[in-house]
């Protein structure tokens, strides 16, 4: 079975994102816990919760993916940004708690000069304020381009930041296609490499889902642009053996590509006829 979603908006609530999600054909999606640029975020709505969850159990749904805001930045060189990045991860962290057993995926942070090291440890510190040993949701570090200053452009510095969590089994990554491939690793010639590679410096235990997104640039860039499935410089062939790659098996893969929702449905149509059982 091929767990497969979409980025979809939250503005309706749990509910309407579950059924959206069955109508295009999902069992699985993303969706941003506040304004994606912004810190307000909306009431729970525990009637519409409720109604979600036994909706998703009845329909088969694996667990969905949290996305925190991008402007969050936990390694900022301001102790005012740094302060705003635990108070909102805190927030979501216990507003994830109405769905329990979730993933909650954010930007590691950029370090803005102050270098990756400074940057890893500051990020460690946020989490180890942040996470309490009785949470259900696995926090995720995702894997970033590279772009600017960004801390998570190798799977390395991913593991530093695990490294120094103390509540290390709360944690998880999210590979993110597209930026992996604009970091450099050549999922597109050499997929089985790059997984061993994550194994071998991550742990292959350690991930909790994938974003499916092609590229507008080529390998190694540090550009992160979203492009739709076959249209970008991964191309299709490379999402038919990531999708059904044996490590990856599983796995909730969620679609973060330049698309409207018929767009998505047919990605996500195109990728289960691609699926091989
Ligand atoms: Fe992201
Ligand atoms: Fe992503
Ligand atoms: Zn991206």
């Amino acid at each position: 079975m091929l767990h497969i979603g979409c980025h979809l908006s939250s503005s309706k609530g749990f509910l309407a994102m579950g059924k959206e999600a069955v109508r295009l054909g999902a069992d699985t999606f993303q969706y941003f816990t506040r304004n994606p640029r912004g810190s307000k975020a909306k009431a729970i709505d525990p009637q519409d919760v409720a109604r979600y969850l036994a909706f998703a159990q009845e329909q088969g749904f694996v667990p969905v993916v949290a996305h925190a805001p991008y402007t969050l930045n936990a390694c900022s060189a301001e102790e005012k940004t740094r302060e705003f990045a635990r108070q909102t991860l805190a927030d979501d962290l216990q507003r994830m708690e109405y769905t329990p057993g979730g993933l909650y995926n954010f930007h590691p942070g950029s370090h803005v000069g102050q270098g990756a090291e400074e940057g890893i440890r500051l990020i460690a510190q946020a989490l180890n304020e942040v996470l309490t040993p009785d949470m259900t949701t696995t926090v995720l570090l995702e894997t970033m381009a590279g772009k600017g200053t960004e801390v998570g452009r190798s799977f390395e510095e991913l593991r530093a930041i695990l490294d120094q969590v103390e509540l290390r089994e709360k944690m998880g990554v999210c590979l993110d296609t597209c930026h992996v491939h604009d970091a450099g690793y050549d999922i597109v010639h050499n997929l089985d490499g790059v997984l061993t590679e994550f194994d071998r410096v991550i742990g292959l235990e350690r991930l909790k889902a994938i974003h499916l997104n092609d590229s507008m640039n080529p390998a190694g860039s540090r550009k992160d642009r979203h492009q739709k499935i076959g249209e970008g410089t991964i191309g299709l062939d490379a999402f038919a053996e990531i999708i059904n790659h044996p490590a990856l098996r599983g796995l909730p893969f969620v679609l973060e590509t330049p698309n409207d929702s018929d767009g998505y449905a047919a990605e996500i149509r195109l990728l289960r006829s691609l699926f091989r059982e």
